[in-house]
């Protein structure tokens, strides 16, 4: 039996099953997916005839074949949507510091991790799609080389107004900094500081280059930022971070 089945090859992209039925007199063909084809024949009708049928009906076949790997597509897209929605993934992020509206698309493959590169401004996340927590931590990794990029020439910038200097710019995540600065001046910014408006990028920057010439948070510090940033006091104000911090997305939590 199972060499008759092999006979009943129609395509390399359907399988073909063939039931037999003692009371049934006729063939019947039913697609059970795109690409699954079920044959219920009558038992004593000959493999030449079911062929034969097979070839009058490889139209339909076909027809049927194109019409459900469509809606199956279209529905495999409407579950992968509904999913990300529920996973809180976004479709699209903005980018407040550079008021930068990014796509975000996601692209499945057999890969075992998930990797998210930006081709003009489309965000294409590919990989492991359908392992969230691959996902997040792609997005993030994303972020934080993004916000290197961003931010670097912009330090550049503000340390050349300030007349400070800095060694090297690294971005991360922590939940509570917006950067930090070492003794070699090693400046650390929180990529979340894309989310936040430009003029408090300023300040959070003019913040660590004033820490090259004091490394403390002296009464001299403060009046150095001020200095270069006299409306510093409503960036330090913790209820307005607050407010700022809503532009985070969920995902980022
Ligand atoms: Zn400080």
């Amino acid at each position: 039996m199972k060499q008759f089945t092999e006979e009943l090859k129609f395509s390399e992209d359907i399988s073909v099953t063939l039931k037999r039925r003692k009371n049934s007199k006729r063939v019947i063909f039913r697609m059970a997916k795109s690409d699954e084809l079920i044959i219920t024949a009558p038992t004593r009708l000959s493999a030449a005839l079911i062929r034969q049928s097979l070839q009058e009906n490889s139209a339909w076949i076909e027809h049927q074949h194109i019409r459900l790997r469509r809606e199956e597509r279209l529905s495999d897209e409407i579950h992968n949507h509904r999913t990300l929605e529920q996973n809180g993934l976004p479709q699209s992020i903005f980018l407040n510091a550079i008021e930068q509206t990014i796509n975000v698309i996601y692209r499945p493959t057999t890969a075992a991790h998930c990797r998210a590169l930006l081709h003009d401004e489309t965000l294409v996340v590919s990989g492991a799609i359908k392992d969230q927590a691959k996902v997040l931590l792609a997005l993030k990794r994303w972020l934080g080389r993004y916000a290197e990029e961003i931010f670097l020439p912009w330090l550049h910038d503000l340390a050349m107004q300030t007349s400070q200097d800095f060694m090297s710019l690294t971005c991360n995540m922590p939940k509570t900094r917006f950067g930090s600065c070492t003794e070699k001046g090693r400046i650390r910014l929180n990529a979340r500081l894309l989310f936040y408006p430009a003029d408090f990028v300023d300040y959070v920057m003019i913040h660590e280059l004033c820490h090259r010439k004091h490394m403390n948070h002296s009464a001299a510090f403060w009046q150095l930022v001020a200095y270069h940033c006299p409306e510093y006091k409503q960036y330090t104000n913790r209820k307005q971070q607050k407010l700022w911090a809503r532009s985070e997305p969920p995902w980022l939590q």
